[in-house]
């Protein structure tokens, strides 16, 4: 057996396992946001694979971890001292200030819906996100809510820029609301139009104001060019931008999902993601070309 995939292989004891496993791995590494809806279906599969395991991980630190709960303390902190500053530096008159956020994983925690997929042995797909979505119970994440009263106090207008249907709008401001969060109305909750790119609605909203300040859990709530993941899965392009990432934007935890993710996984089936997260892992481990323990 190739020993740089030999850790990726299902053991001979769990092969049973493996279609399903294969499909959670992919569930949990696309995207996926589970419910607690009263007619969830019964676990099906013990998350047990290598590939999967690396999927439940993130789940579990991102719906459990004290780590991510002080993240997310510490990214609010951060943007009330960067609005003050940004705010400080504006000139007198002009257009009111407006902060920016996104909505999924920066202001409102999905992983119970995670959490729901991996128990029920399947990943992301529309219909179970939007039964998610309608039942408007995803809870605030830590600072959030602080924050964003604190920037209305301040004197700004909040715009809550999601890639969430138009279909999802009313539950979304109702689950908003729900968890006390200001300026939250059809006016202020701009959903997805034409496709995931946020750049026309930001720039509808800076037609009106001075925006002093973003938050997202996604390099791309913040500039569309870090879509392109294809120099040094887009680290180099964080370096290009850092000031003015620095002071303009403030980014969050996601460890479930995103561009960094779909980088390596790309488009198509699941066998074929599957197929390219072995290719990562066969094409990055340190032995490779000869260099490692079958090298010496
Ligand atoms: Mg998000």
């Amino acid at each position: 057996m190739n020993k740089t995939l030999s850790f990726l292989q299902p053991r001979p004891w769990k092969a049973a396992w493996v279609p399903i496993l294969v499909t959670v791995l992919v569930a949990a590494c696309s995207g996926a946001r589970t419910t607690t809806t009263k007619s969830a279906e019964k676990a099906t599969a013990p998350p047990s694979s290598p590939l999967v395991q690396a999927g439940v991980d993130a789940i579990i630190y991102q719906s459990t971890s004290a780590e991510v709960f002080r993240l997310y303390q510490q990214c609010y902190e951060l943007a009330r001292l960067r609005l003050d500053a940004n705010l400080a530096r504006l000139a007198p008159g002009g257009d009111p200030p407006a902060v920016i956020v996104d909505v999924d994983e920066t202001v409102l925690d999905n992983t119970p819906y995670e959490i729901t997929n991996v128990a029920n042995g399947r990943g992301y797909a529309p219909d179970t996100w939007k039964e998610w979505t309608d039942q408007g119970e995803a809870r605030a994440l830590p600072g959030a809510v602080d924050f964003l009263r604190y920037a209305v106090s301040r004197g700004c207008e909040v715009y809550y820029i999601t890639n969430r249907t138009t279909a999802e709008k009313e539950a979304t401001i109702s689950n908003l609301l729900q968890q006390v969060f200001p300026m939250v109305d059809p006016e202020h909750v701009l959903t997805k139009e034409e496709g995931s790119d946020k750049t026309t609605r930001r720039a509808r909203v800076a037609e009106h104001h001075r925006i002093v300040l973003l938050c997202g859990d996604q390099l791309r709530d913040f500039d569309e060019s870090f879509k392109d993941r294809s120099v040094e899965f887009g680290r180099r392009q964080v370096q290009a931008m850092q000031d003015t990432l620095s002071s303009y934007f403030v980014l969050l935890p996601n460890a479930i999902y995103g561009t960094w993710r779909d980088a390596i996984l790309g488009n198509g089936t699941d066998a074929e993601k599957e197929q390219r997260v072995r290719n990562f892992f066969d094409q990055n481990a340190y032995w490779h070309a000869g260099s490692g323990p079958e090298g010496r």
